[in-house]
Order: structure tokens, then sequence, then C-alpha cells
């Protein structure tokens, strides 16, 4: 497992697996449309990015599986003026699962389909994603309450970063 600093400095990953830092998002959609395709669980892990949780700041960063570049990030804050889960519930949603909870359900039973997966390890929030992705809100799965925005972050200049 690499090691990525986030922007606040964290260094984050390591060598431990299942990794705290790594998180695993995917839409709605997508597990929807494995889910219709009976997919096996071990097969979900295909994809194309790596989602990367900072334990400092909160952040999520992610990275371009292809290239191990920083794609995009977004920084967790709180709102006093968000909307209601009501407003947004049309639109994107978005399912968030800890690096931790796929290897256990790995070790489990590795003939576990995605669809089964699902119903044993609800998302543990419940997120929406503005149309242009600059937004996620967050609420509790239980009652709806609102608990934090995460804000696409400005893309870094990485240069400056490095003191060049
Ligand atoms: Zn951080």
């Amino acid at each position: 497992m690499a090691v990525l600093l986030c922007l606040c400095g964290e260094p984050m990953g390591g060598s431990q697996v299942p990794c705290d830092s790594i998180v695993e998002i995917y839409t709605k959609e997508a597990i929807d449309a494995k889910i219709a395709n009976n997919t096996d669980f071990v097969d979900l892990w295909d994809k194309n990015y790596t989602y990367w949780y900072c334990p400092r700041c909160k952040r999520l960063t992610i990275t371009e599986d292809s290239t191990r570049h920083y794609y995009r990030s977004y920084s967790r804050i709180h709102e006093n003026e968000h909307p209601s889960f009501e407003e947004v519930a049309s639109w994107q949603e978005i399912l968030f699962y800890r690096d931790r909870e796929f290897y256990d359900a790995i070790e489990e039973n590795d003939k576990i389909k995605v669809g089964e997966f699902v119903q044993k390890y609800p998302s543990r929030y419940l997120v929406r994603l503005s149309p242009d992705e600059t937004k996620a809100f967050v609420f509790a799965p239980q009652d709806k309450a609102y608990l934090f925005t995460y804000v696409l972050d400005p893309k870094p200049d990485f240069e400056k970063l490095d003191g060049k």
C-alpha cells in the first residue's frame, strides 16, 4: 500500500491491510448495475480511483489508479445554512464504506455477491452529490439529520507546494 500526503501535510496509508486511510466510494447507480448483473463482490474492486481519508483534517482525496496522481479532493466543513435531506434527495446517491468492511466481508464469505454485501453492510452515511460534483451533503441514515458537507478543493499548485 502506497503512502499519500494529504494537502494538510498528514501522511495517509502505509503497510497495514486493510488500510484505515482508504475508503470505498461508489455511486448507487453503479452498485445497482452490479446487483442487477449478480456480480461477485470481489469484482466490485475493479475501479479507476482510490479514495483516501485524512484522519487529521478529514479531507477526502481521490487519486487515479492508472497514474497514481491527484485527481481531486474535498474538504469537510460544517455549514450552518444547508439544505434538508428532502431538498437534495433526488441528487446522485453515493455509498460510503470503510476498506475494513470490504476485507471483513471477503474474509467471512469470498463468494459473497454485491447485493448480499449491500444488505449486510449498509452505507455508513446518506450522501447526495450535487450535479456539478462540487458539493456533497452528508446526513445520518437513521433520522436524515444533516451532519457535514464535503466541498471540492481548488486545484492545488503542486509545484508551489514542492517549493520549486
Ligand atoms: Zn489532511
